[in-house]
């Protein structure tokens, strides 16, 4: 099948922290030719600057005016806040640790819909926890990716370490169920599977073997669909 022939499809991976779904959708978007949109990475970039701009969750009154003059902007596998390269720094533990408060935020949500829905004009791979349900209701196909947590800690820690940075296992497992437990549990945007989603648990696949059955979905989908 030509790449044309999917280039409007919409697919989202949904699921909890550390499932996988990034590495995942980065690798189904290019065998689909589709572009990649890695939503967490967005959450985060606002995180970090209001951090950077001495602001806490709770003072809802300055996050809505610091989201003013806050742009965040994705090329090339980089995330960009006010023109500022800050990939690394929004993986490190720090944002970890705040970046569901500042997600749970109705202002922070509003805020970021527009701008992930405006990425999608020539079909997406969307990975987050709300593309199905709320950013992307309509989508073609929708997955809900999931894995045990003790599985998907060390997957973060193995990435942490690859990377050249110190990691802590029991902090990263602890983190990762603290975040998923908030995540779950907000009022806005909660994640949750999708109506209508694929649920698959990766504990005891391998990336390959996830994403072949996400593309042999995709294309079945992509067969009957018009460009
Ligand atoms: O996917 P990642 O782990 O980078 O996401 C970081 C955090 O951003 C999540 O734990 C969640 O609080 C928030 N997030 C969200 N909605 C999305 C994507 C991420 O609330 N669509």
């Amino acid at each position: 099948m030509g790449k044309n022939e999917v280039r409007k499809l919409v697919i989202t991976i949904d699921g909890p922290a550390g499932a996988g779904k990034s590495t995942v959708a980065r690798i189904v978007a290019n065998k689909m030719g589709l572009p990649y949109l890695d939503t967490g990475a967005i959450y985060r970039a606002v995180t970090l600057k209001l951090i950077e701009d001495g602001i806490t969750p709770d003072e809802t009154e300055r996050i809505t005016a610091a989201l003013e003059n806050i742009s965040v902007s994705l090329s090339g596998g980089k995330v960009s806040v006010n023109g500022r390269d800050v990939t690394a720094e929004i993986r490190r533990p720090a944002i970890d640790a705040a970046v569901s408060s500042f997600s749970a935020l109705r202002p922070v949500r509003d805020a970021l819909i527009g701008f992930q829905r405006e990425q999608a004009s020539e079909g997406i791979v969307a990975d987050g926890r709300d593309m199905g349900t709320v950013v992307f209701p309509d989508a073609d196909l929708k997955i809900f990716l999931t894995a045990e947590a003790e599985e998907r800690a060390r997957r973060r820690y193995k990435e942490r370490v690859e990377r050249g940075e110190t990691a802590d296992y029991e902090e990263i497992l602890r983190y990762v169920n603290e975040r998923d437990l908030y995540d779950m549990n907000r009022e806005i945007a909660p994640l949750r599977p999708a109506l209508g989603c694929v649920i698959l648990d990766s504990t005891k696949m391998t990336i390959e073997e996830v994403t072949d059955v996400i593309v042999s979905l995709a294309r079945e989908l992509g067969a009957g669909k018009e460009s």
